[in-house]
């Protein structure tokens, strides 16, 4: 019989093997990854360097582990590089083959590469999986000063820990304050505020233009002309979906590699879900997104078609210094945020459309309480388009 072949051992692809196994314990499993196929809980990169976390602590299972608790073939250090949809045969780097009874990709994204100018920039690094966080790690063990370039959600979560690890944090950010594309004015001017309280060096309204070597140490640059010297410097300019290994193969790809809301691509038995995924029109980079779409891909991949159901999932922030919880409106759509500072503390904010419609929210500080409240307010993403 041939397999269920699931590519990617991050979250997507081993919740997808779990959720599968719940409804059929006897068709083949492989499981095939570029890594070495470790599972472990991604969120937890962001809050581990003040708690001293090495790589290793961070790892809940191996390959071989998971391999038996799943009953599944496990494959690693294995780069899929070609795709053939219409039998689908899956082609690795080091000539194998491997044919499908059904293919689902779980490649996970890449971190945005400006391909900054400079004898630095190739210096400059990107966390987002246990290597690069090792790498990280290594790199600041022997650091003072570290500046991270993008002052998005993992930028402000990195910044806020990285502090507390002791190190001297410098976040350069574009827009006019942190977390400026999800969040409206009051609520990023809470989280500078915060960040700045626990002495992160946060610079917004500048671009890095280059980043420079001055002997053992970089130099960041910014279009403001200051320079910023560290020994460390890390980028977190937002995820760019791994579309291309689809698109080579003739699948439809989008801002992700596009299916239906059972998960299915535009080629027959070949499935995507995770952060390499665009679901009905949604790119939703977050665990429990995550989650739902693995619940729905199980029982499809077991002959059960089903489709993904998300219920109102806001994302959280993990800022210590200013907790923040949000649902942000879709992009485009007509109508205005409104903040207030609570008596107790901490601002909630409501996106409303022109009908008056709650179609986004905002929380931080002792606000975040109100969730259940803002949650039974709001669409589901489905519904909440543009
Ligand atoms: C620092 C950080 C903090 C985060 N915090 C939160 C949080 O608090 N809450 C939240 O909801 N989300 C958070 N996220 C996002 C969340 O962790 C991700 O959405 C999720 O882990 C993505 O899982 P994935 O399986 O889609 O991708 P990945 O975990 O990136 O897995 C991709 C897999 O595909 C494999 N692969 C890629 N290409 C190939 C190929 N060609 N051949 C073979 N294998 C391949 C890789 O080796 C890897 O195993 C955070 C992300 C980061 C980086």
């Amino acid at each position: 019989m041939q397999p269920v072949v699931i590519v990617g051992t991050g979250h997507a692809g081993y919740a997808a093997a779990r959720e599968f196994r719940k409804h059929d314990n006897t068709t083949p499993l492989v499981m095939v990854t570029a890594d070495d196929g470790t599972s472990y809980t991604k969120p937890m990169l962001s809050n581990a360097m003040a708690r001293g976390k090495a790589a290793a602590e961070l790892a809940q299972a191996s390959a071989a582990e998971m391999g038996e608790q799943l009953g599944a073939r496990m494959i690693t250090h294995a780069r899929v590089t070609r795709i053939d949809a219409a039998d689908r045969r899956l082609h690795f780097s080091d000539g194998g083959e491997l044919q499908a009874a059904k293919i689902v990709l779980g490649i996970g994204a890449n971190q945005i590469d400006p391909h900054l100018p400079g004898e630095g920039a190739d210096d400059v690094l990107a966390v987002n999986d246990l290597d690069s966080y090792t790498q990280a790690r290594e790199a600041l063990e022997h650091a003072r000063r570290v500046v991270l370039i993008g002052g998005g959600l993992i930028g402000c979560e990195f910044a806020n820990d990285w502090v507390n690890a002791g190190y001297e944090v410098t976040i350069i950010e574009a827009l006019d304050y942190p977390m400026g594309r999800a969040l409206p004015p009051q609520a990023g001017a809470a989280l500078r505020s915060a960040l700045t309280g626990t002495g992160v060096n946060v610079v917004t309204g500048r671009r890095v233009t280059a980043v420079e070597r001055d002997g053992e140490r970089l130099v960041v640059v910014d279009d403001g002309g200051e320079r910023h010297p560290a020994e460390v410097a890390v980028r977190a300019l937002g995820l760019k979906p791994r579309t291309r290994l689809a698109e080579e193969a003739g699948i439809e790809v989008g801002h992700g590699i596009l299916t239906d809301r059972r998960l299915e691509t535009s080629a027959e038995g070949i499935y995507a879900l995770g952060d390499c995924a665009e679901v009905d029109g949604l790119v939703l980079p977050f665990v429990m997104p995550i989650s739902n779409a693995a619940r729905a891909l199980g029982p499809t991949l077991a002959g059960t078609e089903t489709e993904v159901h998300y219920p109102v999932m806001p994302v959280i922030v993990k800022t210590p210094s200013c907790p923040i919880q949000f649902y942000a409106p879709p992009a485009g759509v007509d109508g205005a945020w409104h903040e207030e500072e609570l008596d107790g503390g901490g601002i909630r904010g409501l996106f409303q459309d022109r009908d008056g419609q709650a179609r986004g929210f905002v929380l931080t500080g002792p606000a975040v309480a109100l969730k259940a409240e803002l949650v039974k307010q709001v669409p589901g993403w489905f519904d909440n388009r543009y």
